[in-house]
């Protein structure tokens, strides 16, 4: 609603003229159903992640751009006061800039200064490090009526003074003793503040569920998988889609790892259809063999689900990848749009999950219009549009007897990082990537509870040991483009195929922002933010800030001046396992904002320099090695990197410490860091932990004769 709406309504109600009509003075706005449902009339806030309902990430400001951008300079920066992952797109309401850092706490900028009004620290309990996947982000928050609502990687939902920070409320939404995990970014709609979950990598039962706004009152919950049949139905908004669920589910999945399916990203809403869109994950185990023996599809798995928001009932369902088994999510962005698709107006909700390709569907009623790759995709053939399904090459599913090598890997041909759509150019902005995963059964695979049980043997790519390779000759072609590494990729969802891509080097870029200033912003993982022309994708400005950079920027006005902020620091899957080009370790988060002819000093990031590495001796066996190569794939590479080589994030071991050796049992067995978030690993014997150090040391000596 327009300001002079506002103001008519206020006039007809209260029969007086208020202050904020006859005087230049603004009432300050609230953030309610009207602003949050028509965020293009209130351009120069930034009230929810995506910007609007839709979750365009589209800015209709354009005081910035293609011909002026050049002379965008610092405004003011901010320290995060952290060292890990920062992925939340910051939100700006009234003067006050909102985001998270990592362990889910929260704070508040003057948006004009970058002074810090409040942070709110959740407190979490460190133990729960060790149960997320994927570093302890966060993608932001929820604003509502003066309140600011964060999920909390414990699996807390809390709501805190927008003005103060202050908690108003906190509620725990996930079993404690479960190896639950929140990493996403609450939306409020229709009054409920809607908030899913992680976890299905150690094995959980997804669901997502809705919270009074007001109160913190639970209002519904959908589970995305059946439970226990015996158990009959829970009570919950999902028991009808459930009972038709459970015949595409064999086997004991609730009593092996809960079958997965956690909801830990995308949400989208359509105010006139009353419709909450959810993607959903991945099977848990990864491999369906481990979760329902004798296969289905496994609803509602990797799909997106669209709820009423009134009760929570599903309408319809779209499963991307029926019978997932490679970890292959569709929790990724939507984002919904109307657009001409044959000839006719189409109302439709957009998707480039994981598993490679672009889906375009009705998203009133589910129908599928478009199914392209967007990446090379070696797992499918394509997909029959008639019957929605994929179509699997022979290769697929062969990994209980072979090493199976395929496009896209578990890190998705597009993972959390926002895209962008800019009605104008009529493009999908997409982070993509390129990559392969040597696929592979883990032998003798039992669960253990509280840690991570994918019955994958993280071990494949290193180890002779394992499953044979699957032959080359034996894979059947896929389909999609080969690119050979990450890009940025302009993609046109009616023509279903790329319009321009721009290649990055290593993995992949940050999360995307596309304003009316014919603009698109991405910052990358070797420190760089560029801007683009989003019609052709010239590259017309960039910064370096220092450190690998995930987040989506946003933008936002004040006082007649446009602003891009951003967040940096790198974090993450990838910082944990991969690394970035920038090479850092333990680089502080910083908030960056940009405006034309900014004059502030920009201070890029700087990372902490290691010691000079020397030599610790060692004695081990090959049997040794071997064994702790395979017992560090398995237990320890998903936090510290795969063969040593930490991501950057958290703790590179082949730097550490010579005493800190002597102390891998205290560390490792007894616990010793369990409040900095490494886990406890009781069951690890002396003759594991023997291996585990000398293959450790073994790569701190590889790395010091690399250096010579
Ligand atoms: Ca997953």
């Amino acid at each position: 609603m327009s300001r002079a709406k506002l103001c008519f309504v206020a006039i007809i109600t209260a029969g007086l003229l208020l202050p904020a009509c006859s005087a230049q003075k603004k009432a300050p706005p609230v953030v309610d159903d009207a602003a949050l449902g028509s965020a293009a009339a209130a351009p120069d806030e930034w009230l929810t992640v995506g910007r609007d309902y839709a979750e365009t990430h589209f800015s209709p400001l354009k005081q910035i751009d293609a011909t002026n951008v050049g002379k965008l300079g610092l405004a003011w920066s901010y320290d995060t006061q952290s060292l890990r992952g920062l992925e939340a797109t910051p939100l700006v309401s009234n003067g006050v800039l909102y985001a998270t850092t990592p362990w889910s706490n929260v704070f508040a900028l003057d948006a004009r200064t970058g002074k810090e009004l409040w942070r709110w620290d959740s407190k979490a309990d460190r133990i729960r490090g060790g149960r997320a996947c994927c570093d302890v982000v966060n993608r932001g928050v929820a604003l509502y009526k003066g309140k600011v609502y964060v999920g909390v990687i414990d699996g807390r939902l809390v709501a805190l003074d927008s003005a103060t920070g202050n908690p108003v409320w906190d509620v725990q939404t996930t079993p404690v003793d479960e190896p639950y995990t929140i990493t996403g970014a609450p939306r409020v709609v229709d009054g409920k503040v809607i908030i899913g979950n992680g976890g299905s990598e150690l094995g959980v039962r997804g669901f997502v569920s809705a919270y009074d706004a007001e109160t913190g009152a639970l209002a519904w919950r959908f589970y995305i998988v059946p439970g226990d049949p015996a158990k009959g139905p829970d009570g919950a908004a999902s028991d009808e889609a459930l009972t038709k669920a459970l015949p595409t589910w064999t086997g004991e999945w609730w009593n092996n790892g809960g079958g997965g399916g956690t909801p830990w990203d995308a949400l989208a809403y359509d105010p006139e259809a009353r419709l909450l869109y959810v993607g959903t994950g991945n099977g848990s185990a990864w491999d369906r063999r481990l979760r329902s023996p004798q296969g289905g599809d496994n609803l509602y798995l990797s799909s997106i689900v669209a709820l009423d928001v009134s009760t929570g009932k599903l309408k319809w369902h779209y499963q991307t990848t029926p019978g997932d088994t490679w970890d292959y999510t569709a929790v990724q962005h939507m984002i919904l749009a109307d657009v001409q698709m044959g000839g006719k107006p189409r109302k439709v909700i957009m998707q480039a999950p994981k598993n490679g390709f672009f889906y375009v569907l009705d998203r009133l009623t589910g129908e599928l219009l478009s199914a392209e790759p967007y990446a090379k995709v070696t797992w499918a053939k394509g997909v029959d549009l008639k019957t929605g399904r994929p179509i699997e090459t022979r290769q697929a599913r062969m990994y209980d007897k072979y090493k199976v090598t395929l496009f896209p890997g578990p890190g998705g041909a597009h993972n959390w990082h926002p895209m962008s759509f800019n009605p104008a150019t009529g493009l999908v902005y997409i982070p993509a990537v390129e990559g392969s995963f040597p696929y592979a059964q883990e032998r003798d695979f039992k669960r253990q509870n509280g840690f991570w049980n994918m019955g994958i043997d993280l071990n494949a790519r290193g180890s002779a040991k394992g499953l044979p390779p699957l032959p080359e000759k034996e894979y059947e072609p896929g389909t999609g483009p080969e690119v050979g590494s990450a890009s940025l990729l302009a993609w046109d969802p009616v023509a279903g195929k790329p319009r321009w891509r721009i290649k990055h080097q290593g993995v992949s870029g940050g999360g995307t922002l596309t304003t009316a200033g014919n603009l698109l912003f991405q910052g990358l993982s070797d420190g760089r933010l560029v801007a683009y022309t989003a019609d052709t994708g010239d590259k017309v400005w960039e910064v370096q800030l220092g450190n690998g950079v995930i987040a989506a920027p946003s933008t936002w006005s004040m006082d007649g001046k446009q602003y891009v902020s951003v967040l940096v620091g790198w974090g993450g899957a990838t910082g944990l396992y991969v690394g970035n080009p920038t090479r850092q370790f333990k680089a502080p988060g910083r908030l960056f904002t940009f405006v034309l002819d900014g004059t502030a000093k920009l201070e890029p990031v700087r990372g902490i320099e290691h010691d000079p590495l020397t030599p610790v001796a060692y004695k081990a066996t090959a049997a040794q090695l071997e064994h702790g190569s395979a017992l560090f794939a398995r237990r320890c590479s998903m936090c510290h990197g795969t063969a040593a080589a930490s991501g950057g994030t958290i703790a590179d071991l082949r730097y550490a410490q010579p005493a800190t050796y002597d102390n891998m049992d205290q560390i490792v067995r007894q616990g010793a860091y369990q409040q900095l978030g490494m886990p406890k690993f009781d069951f690890l014997t002396e003759e594991d932990l023997a291996a585990l150090k000398a293959y450790v040391l073994s790569q701190r000596e590889a790395l010091l004769a690399a250096a010579k």
